[in-house]
């Protein structure tokens, strides 16, 4: 079956979507032959940052910390420069990334194209969509330098595994948003109370002036009520 563009998927559907059997890292550079993975993970304390900028299509996505080291207990990995080398000089997962923004800079490659998925609610996560890796920065976030990631939603298509009709919905709804109607609509589909299936919908299309960004506006639909909207409206 497919994956579309705000689907609703259990860690383990994640997990088999990828082929993998398990997903510890939020950055995966080249997860796929074709692509990298990230896995958003908004943290409640902190929500903006990893956010969806005001056109409603570019990501923010902060780099990863140096890892914990076991033996140093006074060690604390948010007071360190985000890595983007190991000590043995190897890339980290940063690095990697930034090289890709570098390569794609220098017309060398076509951008990284990044699959992005969301935690919604533990175990509980949604395919945001494939997204074209444009742009990084280091910012000072007070205590140190974190690497920012830019993140644009992109018109490629992993083999057009993306239901063209998901085109309708090309603007991104914030994980706030979909945390907040997953919580509303009980984990259900508002029209028939199926639990199995689900797909966040935007009410009123965008195309007709609907806003993602307010929880008002999307609802959980199951497939069978998605695909018969998506029918009305062609
Ligand atoms: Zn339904």
């Amino acid at each position: 079956m497919n994956k579309v563009l705000d689907d609703i998927l259990s860690y383990r559907e994640m997990c088999d979507a990828e082929n993998q059997q398990t997903m510890q890292r939020g950055m995966n550079f080249r997860m796929n032959p074709a692509y990298s993975v990230i896995l958003m993970s908004q943290r409640f304390n902190a929500p903006y940052s990893d956010r969806v900028h005001g056109d409603g299509i570019t990501i923010e996505y902060e780099g990863h910390d140096v890892s914990k080291r076991k033996l140093e207990l006074n060690h604390n990995p948010k007071t360190e420069d985000q890595p983007e080398k190991l000590p043995s000089g190897r890339l980290t997962q940063n690095g990697h990334f930034i090289k890709a923004v570098k390569d794609y800079k220098k017309s060398k490659n076509k951008p990284e194209l990044i699959k992005v998925y969301e935690k919604i609610l533990p175990g509980t996560w949604s395919l945001k969509g494939y997204f074209d890796l444009i742009d990084y920065k280091v910012a000072h976030d007070g205590k140190r330098n974190v690497f920012r990631f830019f993140l644009k939603l992109s018109d490629r298509e992993e083999n057009s595994k993306i239901n063209t009709k998901t085109h309708e919905h090309n603007r991104l709804i914030p994980s706030v948003v979909k945390r907040e109607v997953w919580k509303r609509d009980q984990g259900k589909c508002v029209l028939c109370g199926d639990s199995k299936n689900l797909h966040f919908d935007h009410d009123l299309p965008f195309s007709r002036g609907g806003t993602s960004l307010s929880a008002n506006n999307v609802r959980l639909l199951c497939m069978t009520h998605n695909l018969k909207k998506s029918d009305k409206i062609e």
